[in-house]
C-alpha cells in the first residue's frame, strides 16, 4: 500500500516528516503517511491563492468537465479506494466501496449544477441581478468517520463555484484521501486542489490562515467552536457540520418486528460513528418490551469483525481514543440502565465493541444526553409522542431525528416541531447530494449539499443598473 504523498501545487510531494496510520481492526501499522509542516500548509495555500484568478475565470462548463473527470477517476478506482478505506477506517469493505462510489456520485451531482444570475428586476427603469462570485481559497477539514463522502460534500461544490481548495483529512484516516489526490492530480490545473495530511495539528492553522477565505468544517462541536473563534479575526466565511444526538420517536402503532431492523441499521451503521446515527430511541410503552427484545436479537446476531472479511456487518471503532470513550459510556449505561445485548469488553486485538442495547434508562444519563458516537443504543420508555418530542428537543444538539408511526399525519405534525436540521419519517439518515443538509443549535451553522450548499461557497454580488 502506498507510498502516499501530499498534493501541493499539482505535484505529489513527501511530507516534512512521516507518521504511522494504524489499522483499527488489527492495531498494527497499516502504512506510513506524510505529515505536512506548517511551511507546507503555507505552500499549499500560496498555490491555491495563485491558482484562484485563472480557475475563477475558467468557463463553468470546463469546471464541470473537470468534476466529471474526477468522478470517473474515483469510480474507476472504487475497489482500491474501498480496501484502503476499510483498513484505515474499519468499516466493512462493501460499505467502504459504497462510500467511494458515493463520493464519485457527489462530484457528478455538483457537475450538473449551474450558477445562473438571478434577475430581481428587469424594467425600463433598471436591471437588478444577483450574481454568484467565488470566494477564493477554501479550507476543507474532514473527520474520520466518512473521509471520502464528507470530502465530497465540500470539494466539488467549492470547485464548481470557482474557488480553489486546501483539503485536510483527519489524522487517523488520511490515506484514502491522499489516494484520491494521486488519482486526480492531472485533472485540474496546479494549485486548484491541494491535499495535505497532518497529525491533528494543522486544522487550527487553516482556520486562522489570512489567505483562506472560507473554512468548510465537519467534525465535533468542541472543535467547531475553535474553528469559529479562529475564523473570527479575518471574518472568514464558515460552514460548520458538527455533532448530533439524534432521537428516534417510535409511536405505539408500529410493528416492532418490522421496525426494529430499520432502527438497528440507523443506529449501528459504521459502528454508530455517524453524525446522524440514531443515538437515543423513545419508544411507546405499549411496544417497549417487544422493541427492546427485537433490537437485542438483532444485536446478538450481528457479525462484528475485520471489515475485510466477508459477511462482516460492523467493523471496529476507528481509533483508540474513541474506543475508550465508548467503553466509558457503556459503563454509564450499566449504571443507569440494563444492558440486554453487547456491553462486554472485547479481548484480543482491534477496537471492537459489539452492538450494545440498553433498556430501562432515562434522560439525565450521560449515555442518553451526550453524543457517544459508538455502537450503543439506549431505549427510553415514553407515554406519548408529545412527551417524547419535548425530551428529544431538550438537547443542545439538533442535527437529525425521526418519527416512526403508521399515522402519517400525526408523524408529520410531530416532525414539524422537532428542532433539528432534518427530520425523517419512518426512516432515518437518508442523505442525497441534492437535499440540503445542516444542523440546528449546536449541531452546526450553514448548509451543505443541494443548491443551498453550493451557494455557501459563493459571495452574492448584486449589479444594479439604471436604465432611465
Ligand atoms: P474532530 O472535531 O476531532 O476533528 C475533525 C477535523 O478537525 C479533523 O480533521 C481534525 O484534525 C481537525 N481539527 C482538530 N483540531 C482542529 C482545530 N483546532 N481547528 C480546526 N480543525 C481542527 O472530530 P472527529 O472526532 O474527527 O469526528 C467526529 C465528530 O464529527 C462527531 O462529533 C460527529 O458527530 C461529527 N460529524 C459531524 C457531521 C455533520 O455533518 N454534522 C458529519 C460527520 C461527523
Amino acid at each position: 500500500m502506498g507510498p502516499f504523498k501530499l498534493l501541493i501545487n499539482g505535484r505529489l510531494v513527501d511530507g516534512a516528516s512521516s507518521m504511522d496510520v494504524i489499522n483499527p481492526a488489527t492495531e498494527e501499522v497499516l502504512s506510513a503517511c506524510p505529515r505536512a509542516s506548517k511551511a507546507q500548509l503555507d505552500e499549499a495555500v500560496a498555490a491555491a491563492k495563485a491558482a484562484f484568478p485563472a480557475w475563477a475565470a475558467t468557463p463553468i462548463a470546463e469546471r464541470k468537465a473537470a468534476l466529471v473527470a474526477i468522478a470517473d477517476a474515483i469510480q474507476a478506482n472504487v475497489a482500491e479506494l474501498g480496501r484502503i478505506l476499510t483498513q484505515e477506517q474499519g468499516k466493512p469493505l462493501q460499505d467502504a466501496m459504497g462510500e467511494a462510489f458515493g463520493a464519485s456520485a457527489f462530484f457528478r451531482y455538483f457537475a450538473s449544477l449551474d450558477l445562473p444570475a438571478q434577475v430581481i428586476e428587469d424594467s425600463p427603469q433598471k436591471k437588478v441581478e444577483v450574481r454568484r462570485r467565488p470566494l477564493g481559497v477554501v479550507g476543507a477539514i474532514v473527520p474520520w468517520n466518512f473521509p471520502l463522502v464528507l470530502m465530497a460534500f465540500k470539494v466539488p461544490a467549492a470547485l464548481l463555484a470557482g474557488n480553489t481548495v486546501v483539503l485536510k483529512p483527519a489524522a487517523t484516516t488520511p490515506l484514502s484521501t491522499l489516494k484520491i489526490a494521486e488519482l486526480v492530480k492531472d485533472l485540474l490545473p496546479p494549485g486548484v486542489l491541494n491535499v495535505i495530511s497532518d497529525a491533528n495539528d494543522l486544522g487550527g492553522e487553516i482556520t486562522k490562515h489570512p489567505d483562506i477565505r472560507k473554512v468548510s468544517f465537519t467534525g465535533s462541536t468542541e472543535t467547531g467552536k475553535k474553528v469559529m473563534a479562529g475564523a473570527a479575526e479575518a471574518l472568514k466565511r464558515i460552514t460548520l457540520e458538527l455533532g448530533g444526538n439524534d432521537a428516534g420517536i417510535v409511536l405505539g402503532d408500529v410493528d416492532p418486528k418490522e421496525t426494529a431492523p430499520k432502527i438497528f441499521g440507523a443506529a449501528f451503521q459504521n459502528s454508530g460513528q455517524v453524525c446522524i446515527a440514531m443515538k437515543r430511541v423513545y419508544v411507546h410503552e405499549s411496544i417497549y418490551d417487544a422493541m427492546c427484545d427485537e433490537l437485542a436479537k438483532l444485536a446478538e446476531a450481528a457479525v462484528v469483525g475485520d471489515g475485510l472479511q466477508q459477511g462482516v456487518q460492523m467493523g471496529p471503532l476507528q481509533n483508540k481514543a474513541q474506543y475508550d470513550k465508548v467503553l466509558a459510556y457503556i459503563e454509564e449505561g450499566r449504571k443507569d440502565g440494563k444492558i440486554i445485548a453487547g456491553g462486554a469488553p472485547h479481548d484480543g486485538k482491534g477496537y471492537f465493541i459489539r452492538p450494545t442495547i440498553v433498556r430501562d434508562i432515562d434522560d439525565g444519563s450521560r449515555l442518553v444526553d451526550e453524543e457517544q458516537f459508538g455502537p450503543v443504543l439506549p431505549l427510553i420508555k415514553i407515554k406519548d409522542g408529545e412527551d417524547a418530542l419535548k425530551r428529544a428537543n431538550n438537547s443542545s444538539y439538533g442535527l437529525g431525528g425521526s418519527i416512526w408511526s403508521t399515522d402519517l399525519d400525526k408523524a408529520y405534525d410531530l416532525a414539524t416541531r422537532m428542532d433539528t436540521g432534518t427530520v425523517w419519517i419512518n426512516k432515518h439518515a437518508d442523505l442525497a447530494p441534492n437535499i440540503p443538509f445542516g444542523g440546528a443549535k449546536m449541531s452546526g451553522i450553514g448548509t451543505e449539499l443541494g443548491e443551498a450548499g453550493l451557494a455557501e461557497f459563493t459571495q452574492a454580488h448584486v449589479i444594479n443598473m439604471a436604465r432611465a
